[in-house]
């Protein structure tokens, strides 16, 4: 069923039809938040006919959430230096980090910061006219010997919504071609294994489109909607990894799941590390500032999984604040209330709305909530793709790209450092571009599909589309959820993580049997959330059979059984593949890359991480 640019063929599936319409792009862009857009426009740059698919407005992607800010080492604040911005994120990421990409983005966070200044990000500004910079988690200065270290560059607290609004304009200025309301559905994977293209389903008329092109990029983001309370969208559901997986291939360092600190108490939205970083501090049910305990020297302003981790000691130790003693005050009363009308107006006003609170009068309710994936698809720090083939753990996967949370370059490791994904988004968005301008000449005749390209998918579609079961999308979903927010949160044991597998391999297997009423093409929200609910079970799968296997505590995966990190047996990340008939997991490992990319600067060695 292969046709030329534009044409339009139809498709007969189980006595039923599905118009099919062709797409040919030099490259094809799965996703509009930073990291997509970013790329989006170093294409477009480049004379490559780029097209970006969305399945929501490119304006509404999670980026647009982004609060705190974009981590580059400029120096406005005082002394700074790339160097001592890899050195805190090799050891936040508790040396799972590959050092050679980490290298890459610390080295190259300034010039994207500029590109996006002088593209017109908004950035809140010092009384010199410099881009402002806030402290952070985990940035400190002279190789984490000197003082916390202002490096996060802020348009207020509203960073992701200056910086995607800008870069959309960019894009546009460019000519990119947006198909907005499309919804990815599976890659188009060749005999070889190349990928020569997606398969998408229009959401407002129910056509079938195929995109073929030179280099498919997956900018899909995060899958943080695996459990019951995150900060993401609920958008965000990892659908380019599922893809991934789906095509055969392995997600990397599923099990390390990031528990943001400060989700607002109920309702999960965010209140930024930025709040932390103009002063704010915790405080449990005596009015301790217990920080001052796990982290004597940066307090408050210690890496997220341990100031998480920090709090659910406090409530479990029956320190917990509020009737039910489960959770922790953020306290940004003693801050003079111009200061946090400027440059912390977006979460003053989530705390009022969410929590009912005045932040300039009253503490805010917080807990630890899932904020972000460092696992993913793995790539080089060019962006490409990678797998392993036989002996070679970085095969790259011709014709495919992954950038942004969706992928795992791996520059956050075990552990991201806030205000380290922004850079990701821009640093890799923009190497990717430049990558592909040396992969894809411009117009390039691309060859044909095969003959049954999509096939596949669009029985996958038709099925759930049609779906007779017993079990509804939502219940599967919340089974799901709650399951993941039980058994592979903050802690974790080998006992509870082997219950929580069964317990989602079950609801796999019980996903055969699900049950959609809608069957119709147009606006099918009832199938665009079983599309969705599919995808997210299987990460669900992947990140908690990782975490089982992983019998080590290393950044974000905290095991009571095994609370030490074992470099010998567990300096490596982890690759979990599934067979999706089957519904079974597949484990296999790959080295950490224990270099850098220049001899600019030696491979920081492993050491204890204390802050
Ligand atoms: C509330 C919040 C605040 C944050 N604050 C910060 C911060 O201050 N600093 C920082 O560094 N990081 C922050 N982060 C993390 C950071 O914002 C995200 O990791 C990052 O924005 C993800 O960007 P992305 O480009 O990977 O994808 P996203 O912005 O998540 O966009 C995903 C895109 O993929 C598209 N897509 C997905 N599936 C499909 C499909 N099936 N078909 C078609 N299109 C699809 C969507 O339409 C969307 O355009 C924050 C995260 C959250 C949730």
């Amino acid at each position: 069923m292969a046709g030329p640019n534009g044409a339009s063929a139809r498709f007969g599936l189980n006595g039923r039809s599905y118009e099919i319409i062709d797409h040919s792009f030099d490259v094809v862009i799965v996703g509009a938040g930073g990291s997509g857009l970013r790329a989006l426009v170093g294409c477009a740059e480049a004379g490559l006919k780029t097209a970006c698919v969305t399945k929501v407005f490119p304006t509404r992607s999670h980026t647009v959430a982004a609060q705190g800010g974009v981590a580059a080492a400029l120096g406005n604040m005082g002394p700074d230096d790339w160097k001592w911005h890899m050195y805190d994120t090799v050891k936040g990421s508790d040396w799972l980090g590959d050092q050679d990409a980490i290298e890459y983005m610390c080295r190259n966070a300034p010039q994207a910061v500029y590109e996006l200044e002088h593209w017109g990000v908004p950035f809140s500004r010092t009384a010199e006219g410099r881009i402002y910079q806030r402290p952070f988690g985990g940035m400190t200065t002279d190789f984490g010997k000197g003082p916390p270290a202002q490096r996060t560059c802020a348009a207020a607290d509203r960073t992701g919504h200056a910086m995607l609004h800008t870069l959309y304009g960019q894009a546009l200025k460019h000519g990119a071609e947006f198909f907005v309301e499309f919804f990815a559905l599976d890659l188009l994977m060749d005999l070889q294994g190349r990928c020569r293209g997606v398969i998408c389903l229009k959401l407002d008329d129910g056509t079938i489109h195929r995109f073929r092109a030179g280099l498919t990029v997956l900018a899909t983001g995060g899958y943080g909607r695996a459990y019951f309370s995150a900060t993401s969208a609920h958008t965000c559901t990892g659908d380019g990894n599922a893809m991934a997986l789906r095509a055969g291939l392995p997600l990397q360092d599923m099990e390390f799941v990031q528990f943001h600190p400060t989700g607002i108490y109920g309702a999960g939205c965010l209140i930024t590390e930025g709040a932390r970083g103009e002063g704010g501090y915790l405080t449990n049910s005596e009015g301790e500032r217990f920080m001052e305990r796990y982290a004597p020297s940066v307090k408050d302003l210690a890496p997220r999984d341990m100031v998480s981790r920090a709090i659910t000691v406090e409530v479990r130790e029956g320190r917990g604040v509020g009737k039910r003693k489960d959770h922790a005050y953020l306290h940004l009363e003693h801050l003079d209330p111009a200061i946090l009308h400027e440059r912390l107006p977006g979460i003053s006003e989530s705390a009022r709305i969410f929590a009912g609170v005045d932040v300039t009068r009253e503490p805010i309710p917080i807990i630890p909530t899932v904020h972000y994936n460092m696992g993913g698809i793995p790539t080089n720090y060019h962006g490409e793709v990678l797998t392993k083939k036989g002996r070679d753990s970085d095969a790259v996967v011709p014709g495919l790209m992954a950038l942004g949370e969706a992928a795992c370059v791996s520059v956050h490791g075990a552990n991201r450092l806030g205000s380290n994904s922004l850079i990701d988004l821009v640093v890799f968005g923009r190497a990717a571009a430049h990558r592909a301008a040396q992969l894809v000449k411009p117009g390039e005749t691309l060859p044909e599909l095969p003959a049954d390209a999509g096939e596949a998918a669009l029985a996958r579609l038709d099925s759930l589309r049609f779906a007779k079961g017993e079990a509804s999308t939502a219940e599967l979903r919340e089974k799901m959820q709650r399951a993941m927010q039980s058994h592979c949160a903050v802690y974790r044991t080998g006992e509870v993580l082997a219950e929580g597998a069964a317990q989602i391999d079950a609801i796999w297997r019980e996903s055969e049997d699900i049950k959609t009423s809608d069957r119709s093409l147009i606006w099918n929200s009832d199938l665009v959330e079983t599309l969705e609910f599919a995808n997210l079970i299987e990460q669900a799968a992947v990140t908690i059979h990782s975490a089982l296997s992983r019998k080590e505590s290393r950044g974000a995966h905290a095991r009571e059984d095994f609370p030490e990190r074992d470099d010998k047996k567990w300096m490596k990340h982890t690759l979990a593949s599934i067979d999706a008939q089957k519904k079974t997991v597949r484990l296999d490992d790959r080295p950490v890359h224990r270099y850098t990319m220049t001899k600019d600067v030696a491979y920081i060695e492993p050491k204890a991480r204390v802050y």
